[in-house]
């Protein structure tokens, strides 16, 4: 018998699980910690409230929990409740799939001011993560600006351009909700280091941007390339950026009624954000120009007024004690996905913050067989029961698949009209609805 636990139950978790199940069947126990009381992470977490098909993959996962050796093993942090040691000496392998949950920096002047955040803290906060609940931007503004140009820069603009209405059947909670109805936003710019066939926005998500009730969004025709260079670029590449040419013919009779301006500000890498009484007032700017496919400065420099900034230029991972850490690159140091013999890591964890959610499958399978040529049969190691033991002893409460199916129950049975659910955002609430 094989004895594996994976830290984190998102994707990468839960790939890795099915990896673990499709190599050993019946010969593998596979226990999946989270340090919340409730799993899937990113799913949960990160991806928008607005997009329950995606969301919708949570089944899958679900499924692989609910087979007999599979735990899901809640509310319990890894390096600080149980150490990475404990758990290798429990464990034949011990997978890291902690994703990268924080925001990297962008090192500027201004980054710490009030009313500036990092998308790791503004998604967390109208995702409902017990971390960010208490976040409460002010959105009772009128320039907020948005720095990056990848899908979770969208996410940020879809979810501050919105009305109330077009949030039927998400899932945002309610607290974001609330505060969203007393925006006073007028123009969001989104700004890009580099220009427009560098962006790193797929044509789903970009598209949306297009069918908002009041949300304009404006590209200037002078940062587009010419239209013959659009053929170099990859397919889905070269329709996003058809995409941004169509946003810069809208006539400005088309554009009547819509109250939201976005405007996409290319080669603009921002330099300092400025404040006053410890608050963000504006964004000083610098234009760039390309040079070998990077940004460089032209020492041409602007300013726009902002009162609301979020940062959304990717995120690191969380080192964890006695764990080599990559500091250049935010993630485990590690050669394709083997941290040391019995200890490995997965998904953005080993990768960084890139690819999509199915890109996580294949990382899975690969890690298993890594553990495979490391572990053989196994060492007859104790595996859960081990782990059961230590839980007891230091007095931990762990929340089961069953005590999180209890807590599924009660946020679906609370949620508002239309809504799929209303996420409990306070540990206590979970543990509570759990318990009951
Ligand atoms: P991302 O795709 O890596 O985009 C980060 C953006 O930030 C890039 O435009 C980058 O520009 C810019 N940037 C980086 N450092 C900067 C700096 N110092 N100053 C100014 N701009 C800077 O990251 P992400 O948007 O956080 O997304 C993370 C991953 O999740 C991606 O794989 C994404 O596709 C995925 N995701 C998918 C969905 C979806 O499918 N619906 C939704 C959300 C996220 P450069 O290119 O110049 O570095």
């Amino acid at each position: 018998m094989r004895q594996i636990a994976i830290i984190g139950s998102g994707p990468a978790g839960y790939y890795t699980a099915e990896a673990a199940q499709k190599l050993w069947g019946d010969a593998v126990r596979i226990d999946i910690f989270d340090s919340l009381p409730v799993p899937y992470g990113l799913i949960r977490f990160g991806v928008a409230p607005d997009h329950q098909s995606i969301k919708g993959v949570y089944r899958r996962y679900e499924a692989t929990s609910l087979s007999s050796n599979v735990r899901f093993v809640g509310n319990v942090t890894i390096g600080r409740d149980v150490s990475i040691g404990e758990l290798q000496e429990l464990y034949d392998a011990v997978v890291l799939a902690t994703g990268a949950p924080h925001d990297k920096k962008t090192g500027i002047a201004g980054e710490d001011l009030g009313n500036v955040f990092g998308s790791a803290a503004f998604v967390g906060w109208y995702n409902g993560h017990p971390g960010f609940a208490s976040l409460d931007p002010d959105v009772a503004i009128g320039d907020a600006v948005v720095i990056g140009n990848g899908n979770v820069a969208l996410d940020v603009v879809r979810i501050l351009a919105k009305t109330r209405a077009e949030f039927h059947g998400s899932d945002i909670v309610n607290h974001a909700l609330d505060l969203l109805d007393r925006s006073r936003i007028g123009k969001i710019t989104v700004l890009g280091r580099r220009g427009p066939h560098q962006i790193a926005m797929t044509p789903k998500e970009l598209g949306e941007l297009g069918h908002l009730e009041r949300a304009n969004p404006r590209v200037d025709f002078a940062d587009l390339p010419p239209d013959s260079e659009d053929a170099a670029l990859e397919p889905g590449q070269r329709k996003s950026v058809t995409l941004l040419r169509g946003f810069a013919a809208i006539p400005e009779a088309d554009r009547a009624g819509k109250t939201i301006d976005v405007d996409f500000d290319f080669f603009a890498a921002p330099r300092t954000i400025l404040g006053e009484a410890g608050r963000v007032t504006g964004v000083e700017i610098e234009r760039t120009r390309l040079e070998d496919g990077k940004a460089v400065g032209t020492g041409e420099t602007y300013t726009i007024p902002a009162q609301l900034v979020v940062i959304c230029i990717g995120y690191q991972t969380s080192p964890i004690p006695d764990v080599p850490f990559d500091e250049r690159n935010g993630r485990f140091a590690n050669d394709e996905g083997r941290i040391s013999p019995g200890l490995y890591c997965v998904g953005w964890a080993r990768r960084g913050p890139t690819g999509t959610i199915g890109t996580n499958r294949p990382d899975g399978f690969a890690v298993i067989e890594k553990i495979a040529a490391d572990i053989g049969g196994g060492a007859g190691k104790p595996g859960g029961q081990g782990f059961d033991a230590l839980a007891a002893a230091r007095d931990l409460a762990v929340v089961a698949f069953d005590d999180w199916r209890k807590i599924d129950e009660a946020e679906v049975k609370r949620a508002r009209d239309g809504a799929p659910r209303e996420k409990f955002v306070a540990i206590e609430d979970m543990i509570a609805a759990a318990k009951s």
